[in-house]
């Protein structure tokens, strides 16, 4: 099937590994996304890229996108740490370091990421296009509709349009996504001298969680790239990545620079009703008034938030489905599979499923099967393996509201529990190392 054209909905994470990984091998690809321009539309900060989503997309991008993917990660994280919310260190664990292109862990910034992903595909990507619905042709082809009255046909379609999905609507409406019943609060803080004197040298040097009374729960990263404030490579970077960013045009539409990165969460009763509608200043002052006997300096970093940062994010997740008979459209990342934050693995899951579809559509290229056996095999080994990662990210870390860890008194059981738990590890050496050893394993378990 020489002519194979694939119609991709969304320019996410997942979509434009999947897009270049298409072109790469010769196939046609078309992706639509809704937002008009590539700066638009991207909700959080950091995304945590483990070896599974590496691996991806060191096959799919071109050599030197990989190279330039690399180059733009933040520093690694050097430690693990557990805090209390009046910031004693419970645990702290030292996280191997690990310079490998592929089989380590990137703090990656979503902006960046999604800057990297649109490199070079102008031709590709077309912007502006927000999907509305398909229909199926006589001839085995399938036509998207665009909600500003324009179509595009293609012998299949896939669904990378993210967790409101409207391709999923329409093709699989029974398949639900629900609210956790957690709500997250996240935003940035600049780096300054004062900010940077407020975290302990571990923290400041790590990824932090700190689990509080009442179910409530914050992450700490800090994310400092290789160029400052003017886009400028920084003093002292080798001179292999300096020249690649220096000539990357992708730092032209990304404005990420070095900050702190707080997401304070709790379950949803514990928040103002009209949370979802606030913003900025008004999010701010939810996390100061829901927090008052935490640190001092934690607070002084709430508050200095930059309050066009802020935002609110209701956890969500899917219900897992029984699979279906497959067709010409299809479905990858969180379009099928959204899970919760809790194991930090939803974009690597994307990226995973990019890979595997990818695969098998080469198969198709190369006449070794037909496309509905190849949609068939992606989705008999995609499913099992997305759905598990959605059942394993929400029984972590209370990102689902109906957990204990939010009950008024069980709560407090669960928390002191689990306070136990991390002083046991970290001070036990056989535990630190199995607790390490699981934490690298899942995460490099698809690799
Ligand atoms: C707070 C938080 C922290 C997270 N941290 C991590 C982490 O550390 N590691 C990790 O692996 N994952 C993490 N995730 C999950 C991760 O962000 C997602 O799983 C990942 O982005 C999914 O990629 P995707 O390509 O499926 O969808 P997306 O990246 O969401 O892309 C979907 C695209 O489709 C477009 N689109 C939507 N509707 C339409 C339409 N009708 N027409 C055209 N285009 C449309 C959107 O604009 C968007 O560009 C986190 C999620 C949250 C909420």
């Amino acid at each position: 099937m020489s002519s194979l054209h694939v119609i991709v909905i969304g320019a996410g994470t997942g979509g434009m590994c999947l897009a270049h990984g298409l072109r790469r091998a010769g196939i046609s690809v078309a992706v639509y996304e809704r937002h008009r321009t590539r700066a638009d539309g991207v909700y959080g900060y950091r995304v945590g890229i483990d070896p599974t989503g590496n691996h991806a997309l060191k096959e799919c991008l071109p050599q030197e996108l990989f190279d330039i993917y690399t180059a733009t990660c933040a520093r690694a994280p050097a430690y693990l740490n557990v805090l209390t919310e009046r910031r004693k260190t419970i645990a702290s664990f030292p996280l191997p370091e690990n310079h490998d292109p592929v089989d380590s862990e990137r703090s990656v910034s979503r902006m960046t990421l999604r800057q990297v992903l649109l490199t070079g595909m102008e031709d590709v990507v077309h912007f502006g296009k927000a999907f509305t619905h398909y229909e199926r042709n006589g001839d085995g082809t399938v036509t998207a509709f665009f909600a500003d009255g324009t179509s595009a046909t293609g012998d299949l379609l896939v669904a990378a349009d993210g967790t409101g999905s409207r391709v999923r609507k329409q093709y699989l409406p029974h398949a639900e996504v629900k609210d956790t019943g957690v709500i997250a609060i996240s935003a940035k803080v600049e780096v300054t001298p004062r900010t940077r004197a407020l975290l302990p040298d571990e923290v400041f040097n790590g990824i932090s969680l700190t689990f509080a009374p009442k179910g409530q729960f914050c992450i700490w990263h800090v994310m400092e790239f290789k160029w400052d404030r003017d886009g400028t490579v920084k003093h002292g970077i080798g001179g292999n990545d300096a020249e690649l960013i220096g000539r990357w045009p992708g730092l032209l539409y990304d404005n990420t620079r070095d900050y702190i990165n707080w997401g304070f969460s709790a379950s949803a009763d514990k928040f103002p009703p009209d949370v979802m509608d606030l913003r900025g200043e008004e999010l701010r002052r939810v996390v100061l008034d829901m927090t008052p006997t935490w640190h001092p300096d934690m607070r002084e970093l709430f508050e200095a938030a930059d309050p066009g940062s802020c935002f609110p994010i209701a956890i969500r997740t899917s219900v897992p489905i029984a699979p279906w008979k497959s067709t010409n459209v299809t479905l990858l990342g969180d379009a099928v599979h959204t899970m919760t934050p809790g194991h930090g693995v939803g974009a690597n899951t994307a990226l995973r499923d990019a890979m595997l579809l990818r695969r098998h559509l080469v198969a198709v290229r190369d006449g070794a099967r037909s496309l509905l056996d190849a949609v068939g095999a992606y989705e008999a080994e995609m499913i099992p393996y997305g759905f598990a990662r959605v059942a394993d990210s929400l029984a972590q870390n209370g990102t689902n509201g109906a957990d204990p860890l939010h009950r008024p008194f069980v709560g407090r059981a669960v928390l002191a529990a689990n306070r136990t738990f991390f002083r046991a590890t970290n001070h036990i050496p056989a535990l630190r190392r199995k607790f390490l050893d699981d934490l690298t394993a899942y995460r490099a378990a698809d690799a």
